[in-house]
């Protein structure tokens, strides 16, 4: 562990196994609280699925995990680090860019638009982060594409452009471009609600290995099934807050707070 880390770990007590470590967390925008006070423990090697109304903050919560948006308050500390800081004595200093990028490129996120390269082909998405940002040799990043192209069952597009493929290989696409990074946990926002309903399986059926080959994931969702089978917990969101978590299992069949238990029946 490095020092960072350690001293880290140490002053906020993260546990020894935590990938993603949320205290408190507030946001607000303007005179708008969105984020009020909330909590997350990720331990490595689980999945923590997030559902709640639209407007809870599900997404805004996400976007602070790789500070795309900065806290108005609290902390979060990903495998022991701050992302967008370094935590000097008792001071918080902003990452400059270079470095805010290296940290943010362990942590890969997947959006309900794809957000794939357009003018670049498949293997070019692929290829373009780890070439340019980690430096990696063309021909070893392509060996790599193309493994992982195989591994989300896409072997055969390597040289397909984005708009010849459906929005369920885009979405594949963007999963294996996100892996390319070797990101240490993936943040997925709704990843398959932009899908025809046809091809949610083919996206959710990727993220189910990529569960099980032991990756960290947080996924924002309302897919209730899969939560319940490849999630680890459930949190469940609303106005700002965590209004209940726990096993998904449980949760779903037996909710604790009316709040939830009206959500679920809506998209149940
Ligand atoms: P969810 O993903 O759960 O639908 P969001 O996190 O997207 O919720 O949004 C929560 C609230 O924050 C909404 O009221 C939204 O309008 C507001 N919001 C999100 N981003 C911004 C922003 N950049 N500026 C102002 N308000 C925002
Ligand atoms: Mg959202």
């Amino acid at each position: 562990m490095s020092e960072a880390r350690k001293m880290n770990a140490d002053r906020f007590g993260v546990p020894a196994e935590s990938m993603i470590f949320a205290r408190n967390v507030r946001k607000t925008f303007g005179a708008l609280e969105v984020l009020k006070g909330v909590d997350l423990d990720v331990p490595k090697g689980s999945v923590a699925c997030i559902i709640g109304p639209s407007g809870s903050g599900k997404s805004t919560f996400l976007r602070c995990m790789n500070h795309l948006e900065k806290l108005t308050g609290g902390i979060i500390l990903v495998d022991g680090d701050f992302v967008g800081y370094d935590l000097v004595g008792d001071k918080l200093y902003e990452l400059r860019e270079n470095q805010l990028c290296r940290r943010r490129a362990e942590i890969g996120m997947l959006f309900q638009s794809f957000n794939l390269f357009s003018h670049m082909t498949v293997m070019e998405n692929l290829i373009q982060a780890p070439v340019q940002v980690r430096g990696t040799h063309v021909e070893q990043a392509k060996e790599e594409a193309a493994a992982l192209l195989a591994r989300v069952g896409l072997s055969d597009k390597e040289a397909a452009y984005p708009r010849q493929l459906s929005g369920g290989q885009q979405q594949r696409v963007a999963i294996a471009r996100a892996l390319a990074m070797k990101p240490k946990v993936l943040l997925f926002d709704e990843p398959t609600s932009a899908l025809d309903p046809e091809l949610v399986g083919e996206v959710l059926g990727a993220m189910r290995d990529l569960a099980e080959s032991g990756m960290t994931m947080v996924v924002v969702t309302h897919e209730i099934a899969f939560a319940r089978e490849i999630g680890d917990q459930l949190v469940f969101m609303d106005q700002g807050q965590i209004v209940e978590r726990g096993n998904p299992r449980e949760m779903i069949n037996d909710p604790q707070s009316p709040r939830t238990r009206e959500f679920l029946s809506r998209v149940l």
